[in-house]
């Protein structure tokens, strides 16, 4: 069973790439930035309490995303692709705790690597179309930040493991996809 992580800056198309994984490997599509939005749009009490957060490109804490992933897993039983989990190394610790739990261990990390400039352009590019109210100027500079200090260093993390595989993400849509699935292939 395939249990990968998706990795990547805000704007670095982990959403675009996910949907292509999904649909080839049969995977349940776990993304906590979908299951927190889907918490604001239906206006539970938890969604209320992260709205503001959000909006300001900061991560919500820990506890929140972890329950959410728990739950995740437990309900599983085809393979998982996590998109925007772990964000930090405390959830990337947790996340090895969890799917020990369950009797699963993760098969790899894939990176999607983008310059700078590049995520800057799509993510006001998407802002134009997605509706979301943290694709402005002022809250990308945030996520960027929160990215590169917190984010970051989970690559590390899985590079420690021997788990990290790298892919250029700057490039046409299908070409990306086909690294990413060369890569897996070889494992
Ligand atoms: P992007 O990848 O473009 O940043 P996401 O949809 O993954 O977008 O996340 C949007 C927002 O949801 C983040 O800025 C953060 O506030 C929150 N979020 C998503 N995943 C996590 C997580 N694992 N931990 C903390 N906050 C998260």
């Amino acid at each position: 069973m395939l249990n990968i992580i998706l990795f990547g800056a805000p704007g670095a198309g982990k959403g675009t790439q996910s949907d292509l994984l999904v649909a080839k490997y049969k995977l349940n599509h776990i993304s906590t930035g979908d299951l927190l939005r889907k918490e604001i749009a239906e206006q539970t009490e938890l969604g209320k309490r992260i709205k503001g957060i959000m909006d300001s490109g900061s991560l919500v804490s820990d506890d929140i995303v972890v329950e959410m992933i728990d739950k995740a897993i437990a309900s599983d039983t085809q393979g998982i692709l996590f998109d925007g989990f772990p964000r930090n190394v405390a959830q990337a610790e947790v996340l090895d705790q969890l799917m020990a739990k369950h009797g699963r261990s993760l098969t790899c990390m894939v990176s999607l690597d983008v310059p700078k400039d590049e995520l800057v352009r799509r993510m006001l590019e998407r802002a134009k179309v997605s509706g979301r109210s943290d694709d402005n100027e002022e809250t990308i500079k945030n996520r960027l930040k929160e990215y590169e200090s917190k984010t970051l260093p989970v690559a590390a993390y899985y590079e420690k493991q021997g788990k990290h595989i790298k892919i250029n993400g700057f490039g046409g849509i299908e070409e990306i996809s086909a690294n990413i699935i060369a890569a897996i292939e070889k494992l």
